[in-house]
């Protein structure tokens, strides 16, 4: 076992889910390096790099953090992807890089770095490029209140979204519907 893995599952590490799983001999049971379950003794630990691996060796994959159901080893792509589906799917929610970050099973920090990386603006600026984005859009093509297109992209606050839209637009949600109609 490498260091950083003993690591990784001592601290229940969500980073390091989906790149391998541990096996503990006494209980032939294998987790995700996550597992809030009891750290077991070093000695007893056997590293799989899939869940196939894990069983074939005669393990059954643990109650409490079921890595049966992590079907994929995450990759940086596909992170971003993922995140990036979620936000399209979810501006009406009340998204923030901790609970995407959660959704994905990585760290707020590492999903940040990798977000950035990849997309050259944060999560936080994704997700209001995309909620403005598609404000602008209800704007030009429907007929909605200004409040209810604020509740669709986020904004329980009308007010608030006016102000944001104006910062981010230079112009007023109305101004900009009747200069677009
Ligand atoms: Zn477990």
């Amino acid at each position: 076992m490498k260091e950083v893995e003993w690591l990784a599952l001592s601290k229940n590490d969500r980073r390091f889910d989906g790149q391998f799983f541990y096996g503990v001999s006494t209980t032939l049971i294998f987790c995700r390096p996550s597992c809030p379950s009891k750290v077991p003794l070093r000695q007893h630990v056997s590293i799989f790099l899939s869940q196939r691996a894990a069983i074939d060796a005669g393990y059954r994959p643990c109650k409490r953090c079921r890595p049966e159901v992590l079907s994929f080893v995450h990759s940086r792509s596909q992170i971003v992807n993922e995140a990036i589906e979620i936000i399209k799917t979810k501006l009406d929610e009340p998204l923030t890089l901790k609970k995407l970050a959660e959704r994905l099973f990585v760290s707020p920090t590492y999903l940040q770095k990798v977000f950035t990386k990849e997309m050259k603006i944060s999560p936080a600026r994704f997700i209001l490029e995309s909620r403005m984005d598609q404000a602008k859009h209800l704007l030009r093509t429907t007929d909605l209140l200004i409040c209810d297109i604020a509740q669709t992209v986020g904004y329980v606050n009308a007010a608030h979204f006016s102000t944001v839209f104006h910062r981010h637009t230079g112009e007023s949600p109305t101004y900009y519907r009747t200069k677009v109609q």
